[in-house]
Formats: C-alpha cells, structure tokens, sequence
C-alpha cells in the first residue's frame, strides 16, 4: 500500500469524519488538517446555536478523533491566501475541500440593502462569537421579521425571542449577552414562502419554540384551513405528521399574556423592504395574489446558505458548490481533476443536518482511496516543508497543543465567572487573543 499524504481543508464536522474516516481506512495515510480560524470545530463552534448543547455536544467525539493523533490540526491558515492549491500540491498527493457554505444566499428583492436588513448567517456568526463579525450588533428593533421556513430561521426567532438570562448557561460571549439583554423586542414575526405543511424545519427544533419561557406562538387560523394537512400527500414523512400535530396543538391554546410574541406567517411570499432615511421601516408580502404590509424595524433573511469559491478549484455558481462528482472534483467538461476533492456542504449545497456529513465523507473517501495508486507523488513530501512556508509568510498558525491549551482557558473563563449561575465554558471571540493562547510554539 503505497504512502499517501492528504491536506484537508475545513477543520468542521465535514472536514473532521473525512480525516478520521480516511484514517481508519487507509493505513499509509498522514492526514494534515487546516482551518482559516484558529480554533477547530467550524459550524459546530460557530453555527450551531448556543442554546442547542445536544449539537454541540458532537464536538466531543469530533475532539476525540483530532486528539487520536491521526490527523494533524493546524489553524489560522486561509487556502488561497496562506497556502496556494499550488504549494500545496507540492507537499500532498490529495486535497479534500470541506470548508462549507457560510454566506447568506441571494434575497433579490428592492430594499435589500437597507439598515436593518441583515443575512442570518451573520447574525449567527455574531451569537456565537465568530472573531470575523463586529462585536456589537444593533439589536435595537421592537419588530422583527425572519424570512425562511428553515432549521436557521428557527434557531434566529428563538435567539431574538428568548430571554437573555436563559441564554447564560451557554457558552455565549459576554457581549452577546449584554446585546440580547439590552434588546427591546416585543414580536418577532416568521415569513415562510410556502404552506404549513411545506415547512422545512425539523420536529425537536420546532417543538421547542413552544417551550420558550414567556414568549406566546401566534398562529393565523387563516393558514390552516380545515384539512390543511393531508396525510396522504405524496412525500409526507413521520417528521411533517409529527410538525403538524406541534402546530394543530399550538393553534388550539389560549392565549396568554407573554412579554414577547413569536407569529409563525405561512403563504407570504417576499416582495420588499420599506425604508425611510435608509433604515427599514416594514416589508411587503405577496398572499395569494394580495398584498399585505407589516412594520417592522429589522428583517433578518434566513433563506438558506451559500458556498463560496475557492481560488483555483472549479466551482458551479449556480449551486454554489465546487463541481464534482461523488466528491472527485471536476473541471467544466466534467473531467476528474487530479488529486482534488471535497466533502460536506461545499460538495453537495448547504442541505442536512450534521448526520448526513458522514455518509458524504465514506463516499468522497472511498473514491479517493480507489484513485490512490494513480496519485502523483508530492516533490516535497515533508510537514516541516509546509510549516516553513508558513512561518516564511508570516503565518501565526495554531496547533492541536495551542488549541487543547485556548480550550481550558475558556473552560476555566467558564469556572470563574461571577454571575447569578454557574457557566461551562465563555468562549474568546479575538483573533488575536485566541492565537494568543493557541499559536505553535
Ligand atoms: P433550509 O432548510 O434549506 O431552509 C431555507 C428556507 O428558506 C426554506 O423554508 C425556503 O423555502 C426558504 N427560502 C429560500 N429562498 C427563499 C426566498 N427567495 N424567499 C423566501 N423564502 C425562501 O436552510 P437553512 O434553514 O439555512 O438550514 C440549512 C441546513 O442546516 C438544513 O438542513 C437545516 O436543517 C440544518 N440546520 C439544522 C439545525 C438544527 O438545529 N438541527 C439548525 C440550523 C440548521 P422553500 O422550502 O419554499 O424553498
């Protein structure tokens, strides 16, 4: 079995299962594994919500398959930028692209532009502390609207929603929970394009906005005309049969006197953001063939995320994903290009929970380790090679033994905070800071 040496690039779950996958299926394998921020985890640590700990939790078997010392961790490294596909071609027979879809997809729509329309993914680049969003965000709204009928559009409304105080068990920077305290927000109002029962939410994240403490769910019983679910519907699954109950139990309660309202709107289609002196003042809706008007001060677009390209690998605009097939990378005449490949979301779009990563990785790895025997031999096959380069660019590059180190600080941030609880883990939000802790020495 020939010796095969693999960068990945993407130290999230996508980038993660494929290095661990690869490893244990692949014997000969040396698998370096680099991310443009220089803690690991991706989506995990900057994406998933922090008031889903159940999610978060998979950063503890994530930990586990870096720290088996298979795959080398090394952060603070920018494809492109830090290491060209060029220089890294010449240290590794393979590259494995799995650095995910982290922008906002398109609203086309007039007024999009204004104050206080903002993308969701950097809002929750801004909840979870992600070192390349402001520090502050201007929560200054009393009406919100959230487009979209997805698991982010959820997670966003819940955020905005929910008390401030329910949030310190988690791990949120102190700033974020300084910002959602100072929050004057009465009613936050969910836009999804399609029906009820098109909803693409998934049942445990839709049940528990029902159980967020003092804020009431507001259902229009114009939505839900007798019959509005049919079982029988081609494509119905448990999970919608299970949602449809959540929300037929929902539109039965009585109402109650709530400090913040959630309304779940169906069948409203976008049609523009209103402003006055550049700032959002309402938005406009198409309901089956009328329009309707809501004012509202900030509209956050949750409509589904985006990939982006990446220098010098073939990319499809159109899907924003790199074209491939099974995860070989190919060219626009759908050639294999040699030694390139990908994983994740950046493979197959912004769709499925984390689950779904792992199967995408066997697939992108079976095909890698079928091709091994044809890869190229590297000319400069050593890791000290690619580490000189860095520090030759001036590259502050983070390790596993600087990670594990930035990992206790804020664990210990965590133990010593004086508050009204106790708290796991303050997570750094500074760049700088966190290199501080986690550079290679
Ligand atoms: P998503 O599930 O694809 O939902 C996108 C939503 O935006 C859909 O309701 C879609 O409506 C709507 N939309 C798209 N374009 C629109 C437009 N132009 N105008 C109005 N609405 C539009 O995407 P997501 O919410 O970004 O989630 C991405 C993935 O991450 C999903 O698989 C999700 O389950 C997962 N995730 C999971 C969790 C969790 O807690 N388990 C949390 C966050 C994300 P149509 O259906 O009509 O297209």
């Amino acid at each position: 079995m020939k010796s095969l040496r693999v960068a990945i690039f993407g130290a999230g779950p996508a980038g993660i299962y494929a290095g661990n996958i690869l490893a244990n299926s692949y014997e000969n394998a040396t698998i370096d594994l680099f991310d443009s921020l220089p803690a690991p985890y991706g989506l995990i640590r900057y994406g998933v919500a922090p008031d889903h700990p159940r999610i978060k939790g998979i950063v503890n078997s994530l930990h586990e398959m870096l720290d088996s010392g298979k795959i080398r961790f090394f952060g603070n490294v920018e494809f492109g930028r830090d290491l060209t596909l060029e220089n890294v071609k010449r240290h590794y027979h393979a590259v494995i692209f799995a650095t995910g879809a982290i922008k906002d997809a398109k609203l086309d729509i007039p007024g999009v532009e204004l104050d206080g329309s903002y993308g969701a993914a950097d809002f929750v680049s801004w909840y979870d502390g992600h070192p390349d969003v402001p520090r502050t965000w201007p929560l200054t709204a009393k009406e919100v609207a959230v487009l979209g009928n997805g698991n982010v559009a959820l997670d966003v409304a819940r955020v905005l929603a929910k008390q401030a105080d329910d949030m310190l068990s988690t791990d949120i920077p102190d700033n974020v929970y300084q910002g959602l305290k100072a929050s004057p927000v009465t009613d936050v109002h969910v836009f999804g394009r399609r029906g009820p029962a098109d909803i693409k939410f998934t049942p445990i994240e839709l049940r528990e906005l029902g159980e967020v403490e003092d804020v009431e769910i507001v259902l229009d019983p114009e939505d839900f005309p007798d019959g509005w679910f049919n079982e029988e519907a081609e494509g119905v699954t448990n999970q919608h049969r299970v949602m449809a109950r959540i929300l037929n139990s929902w539109l039965e309660r009585e109402p109650v006197n709530a400090k913040r309202r959630l309304h779940l709107h169906f069948w409203h289609q976008p049609k523009a953001i209103i402003g006055e002196n550049g700032k959002v003042t309402a938005m406009q809706f198409e309901r089956k063939g009328e329009l309707r008007e809501y004012p509202l001060q900030a509209v956050y677009r949750a409509i589904g995320y985006f990939g982006s390209e990446l220098p010098n690998v073939p990319f499809d605009e159109s899907k924003g994903v790199i074209r491939n097939e099974g995860g070989r990378v190919i060219d626009d005449e759908a050639r294999p290009v040699a030694g390139l490949y990908a994983t994740g979301w950046i493979k197959r779009g912004p769709v499925g929970l984390i689950g779904h990563t792992k199967s995408d990785a066997m697939e992108t790895i079976e095909n890698l380790v079928s091709d091994a025997e044809k890869l190229s031999d590297p000319i400069e096959p050593e890791l000290e090679q690619v580490l000189f380069e860095l520090q030759a660019r001036g590259v502050q590059y983070t390790d596993w033994a600087g990670w594990l180190k930035l990992n206790e600080h804020e664990l210990s941030l965590g133990a010593t905070f004086s508050g009204p609880i106790e708290r796991d883990r303050v997570k750094v939000v500074d760049r700088a800071e966190q290199i501080a802790h986690a550079a290679h020495l």
